[in-house]
């Protein structure tokens, strides 16, 4: 099947291999058939996470396999690929020797709409920042889609829309470097790119070849298009090639940038105040760089200023990322359940100037955890550890720092309870995996915030 014009791709009566019958791959299912394809869906494990879909699917023509790919995936006209499935998947090098194109979820669902598309990626803020810019959006005149790495998948979305698709729709995506592995037409009108650093080292030989796979997002953007970058990241700004206009953001001094940060406050380009920095919603120099970029693309799509500055003032932030949970005895509890990696907790340590009780521990990636150490000195003034990382985390720590081992979440938050002071800040930022203990780092916020929460209950 040719797929090289994207206005005249037809799936109707074409043969669609989805690989994969996880959130996307399901999404992409619905989508096909939607559009009249014939759907056969693989998936290499036993089950899905998703048994109600998979059954709805079938009922609707979706002919499916699990516990591993057959022969019968290579019999199509189109491959659409899961994000998880690695590009040197032996599957993925047979579809392509056979000539049959592959795309992933995300291009198979921008063919079917000619709205904007704001895409934001980045190694660390994706979340934060995709959810701050949708958020802007709303305040200006367009009808607001929020889909991608986020949770949803943009093929839902364009399948609810195929009918009757909003005027003013505009589609802001999280955007990961699985999904720009397989692209072909993708075009944001607004890519936001946050930041690039070492991270899936697992899947990518080095860090150049994720930030290749990374920086295809702008690879089809022409000169009416907007490339919205962090000008503080050396590393990222190597990457920028493309004819796209330029809209640099910053926390230094920046005369290209629309909006600029001193001591007291972020100002725009005519010098007017956008807002105090004292009335920023979200604590962190990284959440004011997230700010930055999300304001700079409202800016593009021309969301009034008032509209912007609510938005900083008044966001909430979102769940498991330094996430304010109470305050408690002149205490304040946060929650960073996310934070699964030594940068993360670098981040978190930064964003306060009060006494921190750090609550690590989980399963372990192989970090060091004295890399912690210059972050965390003359701030933290006692770590609390749980889980399979506990014994390390002490033994990495414990010259500096005051550790004790708990062996549970509600233990941890007891004991940092009672060992804290007005004035501290008690904070859940593991630097770890949540699976030693925990579903996923979600589960682990919750039971986190729901033993804080029941602290009260607790008082003799
Ligand atoms: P992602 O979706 O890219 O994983 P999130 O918005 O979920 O990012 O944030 C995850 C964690 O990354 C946060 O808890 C915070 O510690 C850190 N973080 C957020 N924004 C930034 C940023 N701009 N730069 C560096 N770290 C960040």
């Amino acid at each position: 099947m040719d797929i090289g014009i994207r206005n005249q791709i037809d799936l109707k009566d074409r043969k669609v291999t989805v690989i994969g019958a996880e959130r996307s791959g399901i999404a992409a299912s619905k989508l096909l058939i939607r559009l009249g394809a014939h759907v056969f869906l693989s998936e290499k494990k036993t089950t899905s996470g998703s048994y109600e879909d998979i059954t709805g699917l079938e009922s609707e023509g979706v002919v499916t396999e699990f516990g591993g790919h057959t022969e019968r995936i290579y019999d199509c006209d189109l491959m659409v690929v899961s994000p998880g499935v690695p590009q040197d998947a032996e599957i993925l090098i047979n579809a392509a020797d056979n000539g049959i194109p592959i795309v992933g979820e995300i291009e198979l669902a921008s063919w079917f709409t000619n709205r904007p598309i704001v895409a934001v990626t980045g190694s660390n803020g994706k979340t934060t920042t995709t959810t701050i810019l949708s958020e802007m959006c709303k305040q200006g005149s367009y009808k607001t889609f929020l889909a991608g790495n986020i949770g949803i998948p943009f093929s839902n979305i364009i399948l609810e829309n195929l009918e009757n698709e909003p005027q003013n729709a505009v589609y802001v995506l999280e955007i990961s470097s699985f999904q720009m592995e397989y692209i072909l037409h993708f075009k944001p009108q607004i890519a936001v790119l946050l930041n690039l650093t070492a991270d899936h080292l697992d899947r990518y030989k080095s860090i150049s070849d994720y930030a290749i796979a990374k920086m295809r997002i702008i690879e089809n953007m022409t000169q009416e298009d907007y490339i919205v970058f962090n000008d503080d990241d050396p590393v990222l700004c190597k990457w920028i090639e493309s004819p796209a206009q330029k809209a640099p953001f910053s926390l230094k001094k920046n005369p290209s940038a629309y909006f600029s940060v001193n001591e007291t406050k972020i100002y725009n380009d005519k010098e007017e105040i956008l807002i105090y920095l004292k009335d920023v919603s979200l604590p962190g120099k990284h959440n004011l760089s997230n700010f930055l970029a999300a304001a700079t693309a409202s800016k593009i799509l021309d969301i009034p200023q008032n509209g912007i500055q609510q938005v900083i003032k008044t966001f909430r932030g979102v769940p498991h990322r330094i996430e304010f949970v109470r305050t408690l005895d002149d205490a304040d509890y946060f929650n960073d359940s996310k934070a699964t990696n030594m940068e993360s907790v670098k981040v978190a340590l930064d964003s306060f100037e009060r006494p921190i009780i750090l609550i690590l521990g989980g399963r372990e990636k192989g970090a060091d955890f004295k890399d912690l150490i210059p972050n965390a000195k003359d701030k933290v003034k006692l770590t609390i550890t749980l889980g399979e990382a506990a014994a390390k985390i002490e033994k990495a720590l414990s010259s500096q720092f005051h550790c004790i081992q708990v062996n549970s979440m509600e233990e941890a938050v007891k004991t940092a309870r009672v060992k804290s002071e007005p004035g501290d800040i008690i904070l859940l930022s593991p630097g770890c995996a949540s699976f030693d203990m925990f579903t996923d780092f979600e589960n682990r916020g919750e039971v986190f915030k729901e033993a804080v929460h029941q602290l009260d209950r607790d008082k003799s």
